[in-house]
């Protein structure tokens, strides 16, 4: 918490001269890079191997701990005006950082769903930094490097030649954007420029009750509205209900609206169930209305051969939104959308503006920019994680990294069921296991769960099913073994709440 009064007085405001202050005279005070290359070449490389260091121990630290006061207190210092020697700041980045990190690289990391990244990815990170692309357009190898990507996804989801696809942050956006190309395709490109004003009737989309709340967000910053987004009733296996689903647009056609788009999860984040795609697609073909995926979590299950069938019926949908650093490893942040038809992609952002104009050759040469099919103009090389990610591991090694997380799901799921202890509160779709426990209450539950990932054996999370608050275990770290759920099963067995609801 920054305390206003106490604070240090802002630098930049203090004197107009502080930018002068710095002695001049040699050339190197005005260019950025370092005054002496070998210098900076050995303390890079010893950070290099720091950090691998990190990875390939990680298993041998606490999953996670709360940074220390001592760590938060050092980046609420004001800004730094003078220089300081790399060497200093590398020992904060191992002193203040690197102990602090989320915990998603260590296998008893379980909440929520992280993915583990790869040292791969990470080699990748450094390469695109030191390049320093913008691959918002222009022609260069970033552009090709995506197009690669949407290539691979293209054959993954056996969509046309006609697709296209972007990288973005997460799936968050990707879906946000989904709904803004269906409400441009439902409305006309005119609703670019005139909103939502002459939009009558008014716009409806569905969705099933255990969809990711960034559905009803990209409604709420789309203009549509969070109340235009039906929540369809769903099966005890946590799929979308589908004669809810007809009945609710039904109604809604009765009621003089218009429904647009249906969004179905392959993988709910809660208990990873995949609503029935192929169902629904036809549903979508017979109502005209835009089918997309949410695939965060279960697109990329297609990358594994006993899986793949899971989520039939996802390549026949318009676009697909799927998430590289959950199940995929790649280093946070790779989200991606694919769009079926590229037109229409392009028709809900393409813009004619004077500084981004196209030529036949020269850098400002090709026809579709990655700018043309989202909202970002500037963006970072993510292409080149992914790529460097799936070149190196296969699409089967993944794929059986994925296998392996649901087996551990299976196998954790058995285990809680020998023991009358524990509940399942949910079926075992893919790789997250719910449970309870016998006795203990929302609090207990909540309690456990904070003391699990505070002691730093394990960090589980929490969630809500049928509002009963409940163990969720997701089991997304392809570093995780059997041993390590083991492990997690006995310290919660050993904790003071079990003991107590034992008798
Ligand atoms: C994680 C998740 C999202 C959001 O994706 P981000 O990459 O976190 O933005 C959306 N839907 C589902 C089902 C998810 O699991």
């Amino acid at each position: 918490m920054v305390d206003r009064q106490s604070s240090p007085p802002n630098p930049l405001t203090q004197s107009p001269n502080t930018f002068a202050a710095e002695p001049s005279g040699t050339e190197n005070v005005r260019h950025l890079d370092p005054k002496n290359w070998a210098e900076f070449r050995g303390i890079a490389h010893t950070l290099l191997d720091d950090i691998i260091t990190h990875i390939e121990t990680v298993a041998d630290r606490k999953v996670w701990q709360s940074p220390t006061a001592a760590t938060r207190a050092r980046f609420a210092h004001p800004l730094p005006l003078g220089p300081r020697p790399l060497s200093e700041v590398v020992d904060d980045v191992r002193s203040y950082v690197m102990p602090f990190a989320t915990g998603n690289a260590h296998p008893l990391f379980m909440g929520w769903a992280h993915g583990a990244g790869t040292p791969v990815g990470m080699l990748a990170e450094m390469v695109a930094g030191g390049l320093n692309l913008n691959c918002g357009g222009r022609d260069h190898v970033g552009l090709e490097v995506e197009k690669q990507i949407v290539g691979w996804m293209r054959e993954v989801f056996d969509y046309p030649a006609s697709a296209s696809g972007i990288l973005v942050t997460g799936s968050s956006m990707a879906n946000f954007l989904a709904v803004i190309i269906a409400k441009t395709r439902a409305l006309g490109t005119e609703t670019r420029k005139i909103g939502m004003r002459r939009a009558s009737p008014q716009l409806v989309a569905y969705t099933s009750r255990e969809a990711h709340g960034c559905i009803s967000q990209a409604m709420e910053i789309s203009g549509i509205g969070s109340e235009n987004l039906r929540r369809i009733e769903v099966e005890p296996t946590g799929a979308m209900n589908l004669e809810a689903l007809r009945a609710s647009i039904a109604v809604d056609r009765e009621a003089g609206l218009q429904p647009f788009l249906v969004v179905a999860t392959a993988g709910t984040v809660n208990t990873g169930a995949i609503d029935p795609l192929c169902e629904i697609a036809a549903i979508a073909v017979a109502e005209n209305i835009w089918f997309h995926v949410d695939g965060a979590i279960g697109a990329l299950t297609a990358l594994s051969k006993s899986l793949r069938s899971l989520s039939t019926g996802i390549e026949m949908s318009d676009s697909i939104a799927l998430d590289f650093h959950k199940w995929g490893h790649v280093p946070y942040d790779a989200g991606f959308l694919l769009m079926r038809d590229e037109k229409v992609h392009k028709d809900a952002f393409a813009q004619t503006t004077a500084y981004l104009q196209r030529s036949d050759r020269g850098l400002a040469a090709g026809a579709t920019w990655p700018c043309d099919l989202g909202p970002d103009l500037s963006r970072g090389f993510r292409a080149l994680k992914v790529w460097m990610t799936i070149e190196t591991l296969g699409a089967e090694r993944i794929g059986g990294a994925i296998e392996h997380g649901c087996e551990l799901a299976r196998y954790l799921a058995q285990k809680l069921t020998s023991n009358a202890l524990f509940a399942l509160k949910a079926p075992v779709a893919l790789n997250i296991v719910c449970f309870g426990i016998r006795g203990a209450n929302a609090d207990a539950v909540r309690e456990l769960v904070i003391d699990l990932q505070e002691s730093g054996l394990a960090a589980p999370s929490w969630t809500i099913l049928q509002g009963e608050t409940v163990i969720r275990c997701a089991m997304f770290n392809h570093r995780t073994t059997k041993a390590d759920i083991d492990l997690l099963v006995n310290a919660i067995l050993t904790h003071p709440i079990l003991l107590g609801c034992s008798r």
